[in-house]
């Protein structure tokens, strides 16, 4: 330890050397509400270098210091670190009082008040310098300032200290060391904030609350919270100094619009004044703040400005309307949003403003909140609905069968799951909010109850689910509805004009499709056709077709689904108007078909016509052990090729009909689970006789593209010859992090926490694409596949498409455009187009 003294604080005038760097935010802000002319009291910056210093012991210089109480005596000591959002030691008051500033208040202001003023900094010296025990100078009446500082005689065997600048000096220490404290540390990291971020501070004159005339501090704020509409709001407490309350205290609200008297009536020069101040403030810190002021017998001092707090939405309107009154380029607004921000504003949200009652809490999977009864069952969920009752559909996990049930209900929480568990992919798919692996609550199917701690609820209970946080609330809670107003669309306007990636929408059905059109989804970047034969209608031809002995049975239960199929690409091409459809062949494993239980086994013996032993042997033999790395995707199509010729003829067929209504489709069509340049040219063969016979049956020509889903570890490998023969390649990452993890997707969310809370992942790789692995495998796939098929178009179709970082991560390394869930359409366009902004900064 060096013993040499440190640099001192230096006056922050207009043309003093400050910056946020050196001496925190707050001593920056202060020097511009200085430049503005606004009323701030003389105000002094330590630098973050000093303060470090003094928090190691080093000695401050007491002459420099003394300088500081040059005006009424009193000061005040807050904290300037680089960010607000990083927080700092609580602000100190009063200090420089002592036995001769206190005679002098005394004829200025009254005994009382100057009793009050005193003995407040003697309590905050006494507990969080001298380090006593509060609860020894807790005291009232007439003569608790001499009791506080007999007290602290006692306690300390010294007087309180009278020299202002010793008094400075300790402050300052006990807060540069509250900075460096293990507690102080791990807050601010949770805020983002790096270990060893520095800490400023200010020293400031402080303007008395107290005495003769309009005295007292308060307030102001210009926007509306919540919504980020314009609205004064705010409060002034007269005869209030810090905490010294002197007699004639009185609250005032700022307008007429809040309940109670308003300082707008009772003082409105005063008023005029601030809103002025709050004008000037918006053009020149080009934010909307909140400003802090005293009044000394009816003259203002500004004391503190800091960014108003808001709402993700109020966040939205401010950004759009300072752009548009000229204040920000629209650049920055575009950067000044949250991407994720936008996913909530699509769905209702919880009023951050009412109370919640939480009962337990998952993993966030599709964003927005809904309240209603608890249903078990997709029946359950499907009955209440034709009641007219919102519920909330709550499984274990849920199953391809329960896409009805999620259809019904307003939301869906699951007690295991993880980002890309079925839930949690449908969920997002249609925007329903939902929670994924609620693992602090307990379903019991049988008796149809939910225990979260010691709650237990019953079906029918109202519940609450933040598919944004991941809560789970008792009862009903005050949502506020989705804000698809004029600053969204403003906002997507000029995201859209800043360029970046491509966005387009995964869509499986019409109303997909058509929410995909609504967020101005430049395609169809992924259509999961599999969903579309779990429909009531269809599975009993899709069973028949499983259980066919020969062929031609297959061919003649296929021919059953072909018009359907057809009907249902038709109309996706007719709501894409041209737009690009990328339609993926039949995926999963055909056991996800067939009943698991005795009672559906036995209902599909009696509508198939055949013995309950043979339906069950065929079920059995058709159960895989991994059948997410069994017969699935392209395996099948190989397999029982006359699936996907049914596929791509209803396919081509649709093109024609499409196109003969509107304009020219040219369908995509996208072969899954490939690992091998043979598969692709197998399928390859079978699709283009099939493309001939339409074109002959329908005597018309049509083109169309073939793509290959990169999501085997194998086919990012081999890229290069499998882009030879494909048109555009498509990462579905979702697979690919499964298997280059060989973590299952559907139990990951089991041990997820625990891995991520002990940083054996930074975050969940199915939520967050994992640049180092899966990344590398994506570059590599991509650079193969570009230098084998330099026009090739690539693309993510995974859940990370949705993701911002992840898209960010898809810029830089030559995507052409990303795929996500229709809700985070404009979530991807945001971060797309700050990606764009960001590769042109050069950053
Ligand atoms: C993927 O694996 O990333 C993908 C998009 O396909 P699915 O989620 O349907 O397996
Ligand atoms: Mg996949």
């Amino acid at each position: 330890m060096t013993s040499a003294p440190i640099a001192s604080a230096i006056e922050i005038t207009p043309t003093a050397k400050i910056s946020r760097e050196t001496h925190g935010w707050r001593s920056k802000c202060l020097q511009r509400l200085i430049r503005m002319d606004l009323p701030v009291p003389r105000s002094f910056a330590v630098d973050c270098d000093s303060v470090r210093s003094i928090s190691q012991g080093r000695p401050i210089p007491a002459t420099e210091l003394a300088e500081i109480f040059g005006g009424s005596g009193l000061v005040s000591v807050r904290p300037s670190a680089v960010s607000p959002e990083w927080g700092g030691p609580g602000t100190v008051l009063n200090v420089g009082i002592n036995d001769a500033l206190h005679e002098r208040l005394t004829a200025q202001i009254g005994r009382a008040n100057a009793d009050g003023v005193y003995l407040s900094f003697v309590q905050s010296y006494a507990t969080h310098i001298a380090r006593l025990d509060p609860d020894l100078f807790t005291l009232d009446g007439p003569d608790a300032l001499a009791r506080a500082l007999d007290i602290y005689r006692g306690e300390t065997d010294e007087d309180f200290p009278q020299d202002p600048v010793k008094q400075l000096s300790e402050v300052l220490r006990s807060m540069a060391r509250a900075w460096d404290g293990p507690t102080a540390r791990l807050l601010r990291q949770a805020k983002g904030a790096p270990a060893d971020a520095p800490l400023g501070l200010v020293v400031q004159e402080m303007a008395l609350a107290l005495g003769p005339g309009l005295c007292g501090s308060g307030t102001i704020q210009f926007i509306d919270p919540v919504t980020g509409t314009p609205r004064v709001t705010g409060r002034f407490r007269g005869q209030h100094h810090g905490q010294t309350v002197g007699s004639g205290a009185e609250t005032l609200y700022l307008t007429q619009d809040d309940r109670g008297p308003a300082l707008e009536d009772s003082a409105p020069e005063i008023f005029d004044e601030l809103i002025r101040f709050g004008i000037a403030s918006r053009e020149r810190l080009r934010e909307e703040m909140q400003i802090e002021f005293v009044l000394t017998g009816g003259a203002i001092s500004v004391i503190d400005a800091v960014r108003t707090q808001r709402s993700a939405r109020a966040g939205l309107r401010v950004a759009v309307s300072l752009a548009r009154d000229g204040i920000i380029p629209v650049e920055e607004a575009l950067m000044r949003v949250e991407p994720r921000a936008l996913a909530e504003l699509l769905h209702h949200q919880i009023d951050p403003r009412a109370p919640r009652d939480l009962i337990a809490r998952g993993i966030d999977a599709s964003p927005g909140a809904a309240t209603g009864r608890i249903v078990f069952s997709a029946s359950a969920a499907q009955a209440a609905q034709s009641r007219g009752e919102p519920c909330i559909l709550v499984r274990r996990e849920t199953v391809p069968e329960d896409i009805r049930g999620m259809h019904a209900a307003v939301g869906v929480l699951t007690e295991r799951g993880g980002t890309t568990s079925h839930a949690a992919v449908i969920a997002r798919g249609i925007g329903l909010p939902c929670i994924v692996g609620a693992t602090g609550i307990v379903i019991d199917a049988r008796n149809r109850t939910l225990r979260a701690g010691a709650r237990t609820l019953s079906e029918g209970d109202e519940i609450t689910i933040d598919g944004s946080t991941g809560e789970i609330l008792a009862g009903a809670a005050v949502l506020l509805p989705p804000a698809l107003d004029d600053a969204f669309t403003q906002l997507m306007d000029w995201a859209e004009d800043a360029g970046g990636l491509g966005v387009r929408a995964n869509a499986d059905t019409p109303e997909d499709a058509l929410t995909a059109r609504r967020f101005r989804a430049q395609g169809i970047g992924l259509c999961r056709t599999e969903h579309m034969f779990f429909d009531a209608e269809r599975l009993p031809a899709m069973r028949e077709m499983i259980f066919a002995d020969t062929p031609e049975d297959r061919r003649l239960a296929l021919e059953r689904i072909l018009p359907m199929q057809r009907a249902d690409f038709t109309r996706l091409f007719e709501i894409m108007a041209g737009h690009p459809v990328t339609i993926r062949l039949f995926d999963p494993p055909l056991h996800e078909f067939l009943p698991s239980d005795r009672d559906g086994l036995r209902e599909l013996a009696a509508s198939l016509d055949l013995p309950l032993s043979d339906v069950t042997r065929r079920v059995e033999a058709l159960t895989e052990f991994n059948p997410m790395l069994g017969m699935r995707g392209v395996r099948l199509g190989i397999t029982v090729p006359e699936i996907y010729d049914m596929q791509a003829r209803a396919i081509f067929e649709a093109a024609v009909e499409a196109g003969h209504k509107g304009d020219p489709v040219v369908p995509e069509i996208m072969i899954p689970l490939v690992s091998a340049m043979k598969e692709v040219e197998l399928v390859r063969t079978r699709v283009d006789s099939v493309a001939a016979a339409v074109r002959n049956e329908r005597r018309t020509d049509f083109t169309y593209h073939l793509g290959v889903m990169v999501e085997t570890p194998r086919a990012a490998l081999r890229a290069g010859d499998i882009a030879e023969h494909s048109a555009f390649l498509s990462f579905g990452t979702n697979d690919l992090t499964q298997m280059t993890y060989g973590l299952s997707r559907d139990d990951a969310g089991r041990f997820m926490g625990t891995y991520v809370n002990q940083g054996v992942f930074a975050e969940d790789p199915f939520h967050l694409l994992d640049e180092d692995g899966v990344g590398e495998l994506v570059l590599t796939g991509v650079e193969r596949a570009r230098l084998h098929n330099p026009d090739i178009t690539i693309s993510v179709c995974g859940e990370h498409g949705g993701n911002p970082e992840s898209i960010a991560f898809c810029d830089r390394v030559g995507i052409d455009y990303v795929s996500c869930s229709p809700f985070r359409v404009p979530v991807a366009r945001l971060a797309s187009a700050q990606s764009a902004i960001h590769r042109r900064r050069g950053r």
